[in-house]
């Protein structure tokens, strides 16, 4: 599913919903008291469109919320981890910080505390750092 985005158009939206809830409904009930006309029945419909346009922003905005949600949840964990750029430096995920050693469990600047968890990945970082050094044979 795309990543759905309502800060380029939400804005327009509710702008929409708003005009069919208050200045619309107010124009057919100024029509109403000057030509002595029933208007009411368009300021229902104008009621409801205003509604129903919100509704469907609100669904939108729910799936939009929970997506964020889901990216936030996976960034938690890249945020810990400290990432190997080349000749032993690192970077933390956290803040940049490239002044990392291999043997640094936490962040000397923002002090995050790497998840150390992965023997896999610092298998990884051995298998690169051979790759590098032209060692893979
Ligand atoms: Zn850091």
């Amino acid at each position: 599913m795309k990543k759905i985005n309502s800060n380029r158009y939400g804005d327009r939206i509710i702008g929409l919903a708003a005009l069919f809830l208050v200045p619309i409904p107010l124009c057919f009930y100024l029509l109403g008291l000057l030509f002595r006309e029933i208007f009411r029945v368009w300021i229902y419909y104008s009621l409801a469109a205003g509604l129903f346009i919100l509704l469907s922003f609100s669904v939108l905005l729910s799936i939009e919320f929970y997506q964020d949600r889901m990216i936030e949840r996976k960034y938690a964990d890249v945020r810990k981890k400290k990432v190997l750029l080349g000749n032993g430096v690192y970077e933390c995920q956290s803040c940049g910080n490239r002044k990392v050693d291999f043997m640094d469990n936490s962040c000397s600047v923002c002090g995050i505390v790497f998840n150390t968890d992965s023997e896999k990945s610092l298998g990884k970082e051995l298998w690169i750092i051979k790759q590098e050094n032209g060692q893979n044979k």
